[in-house]
């Protein structure tokens, strides 16, 4: 099996971590539970020590047209995504334009802007445990119960593009920071608002080292500069402290943390 070295404070939209040998996919037969699957990691924070960490190979990025189908491999980025959307005029996936990830998270987290989710136009994946349909996926807010590398994805096609629509995601973009961040921190608990939360218990801007709740909105942890695994986490637990006191909500964290402080 191959494998190469990543700097995960270069490679990690949060630009936390360190430099990790990280074993490559090319077949099912590499792969075993003892490796946690990461696709580009924009919803994911590296400590010390994380489980043997395992990214797909270049040969899942790809997008295609089949049987008036969309196929698409695990590795994709959602901008190539977007940009094959647009040249074919299919819809409902204008929502990638401006959500960084790769299919294969993409899948995993179902993610979405607003009522645009992944799982929308989900016929069924392709992984290491074979072919799911989406009938037989749990899933739901940032949430799917997939516990096997997802290879590829099938999709039902709508034609009609909709530029008007990337305009609105990005005009969504502009009240987030552009900072790096892994997106939102947390899950919004059902009628509210992680962001209004965190700013009701003070936490709003609040920074530790080069970590802060940001000033522009609350719900991300972003990364000033240097800033570490350790502020990261003595804020998110902070806010879940101060939240649990005051308001009684757990809030659960929406980025994914593997790995410890030391
Ligand atoms: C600025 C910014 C804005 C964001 N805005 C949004 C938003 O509006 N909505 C939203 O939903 N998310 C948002 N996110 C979060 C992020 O874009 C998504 O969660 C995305 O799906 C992460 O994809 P990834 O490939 O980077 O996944 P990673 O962070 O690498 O992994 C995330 C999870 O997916 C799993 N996974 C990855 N690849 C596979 C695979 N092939 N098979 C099985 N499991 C896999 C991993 O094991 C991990 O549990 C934002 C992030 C940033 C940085």
């Amino acid at each position: 099996m191959t494998s190469k070295v990543i700097n995960f404070s270069k490679y990690s939209s949060i630009k936390i971590g360190q430099e990790v040998e990280v074993s490559i996919l090319e077949s099912c037969s590499d792969y075993s539970d003892k490796y946690y699957l990461l696709g580009s990691c924009n919803n994911t924070l590296i400590g010390k020590n994380p489980p043997p960490l395992m990214i797909l190979s270049k040969k899942y990025d790809y997008i295609k047209i089949e049987d008036n189908l969309l196929k698409i491999g695990g590795a994709t980025p959602s901008g190539k995504i977007a940009s094959f959307c647009k040249k074919h005029n299919i819809a409902n996936f204008e929502f990638l334009s401006h959500l960084p990830g790769t299919l294969g998270g993409l899948v995993f987290m179902n993610a979405g802007l607003k009522e645009f989710e992944i799982f929308n136009n989900l016929i069924s994946i392709s992984t290491c445990k074979g072919i799911r349909i989406k009938e037989n996926i749990d899933y739901g807010y940032r949430f799917t119960n997939i516990d096997t590398p997802i290879l590829e994805a099938t999709f039902t096609i709508e034609y009609g593009f909709r530029k008007d629509k990337v305009v609105i995601f990005k005009k969504m973009r502009a009240n987030q920071p552009s900072t790096p961040s892994a997106g939102s921190c947390f899950k919004n608990p059902i009628d509210d608002y992680a962001g209004r939360l965190i700013e009701a218990v003070g936490l709003k801007g609040k920074r530790v080292g080069e970590m802060e709740f940001s000033k522009v909105h609350a719900n991300f942890l972003v990364n000033h500069g240097n800033g570490t695994f350790k502020d990261a986490i003595y804020l998110i637990e902070k806010a879940q402290k101060r939240v649990y006191e005051s308001f009684g909500i757990k809030l659960e964290c929406e980025l994914i943390i593997l790995g410890k402080s030391a």
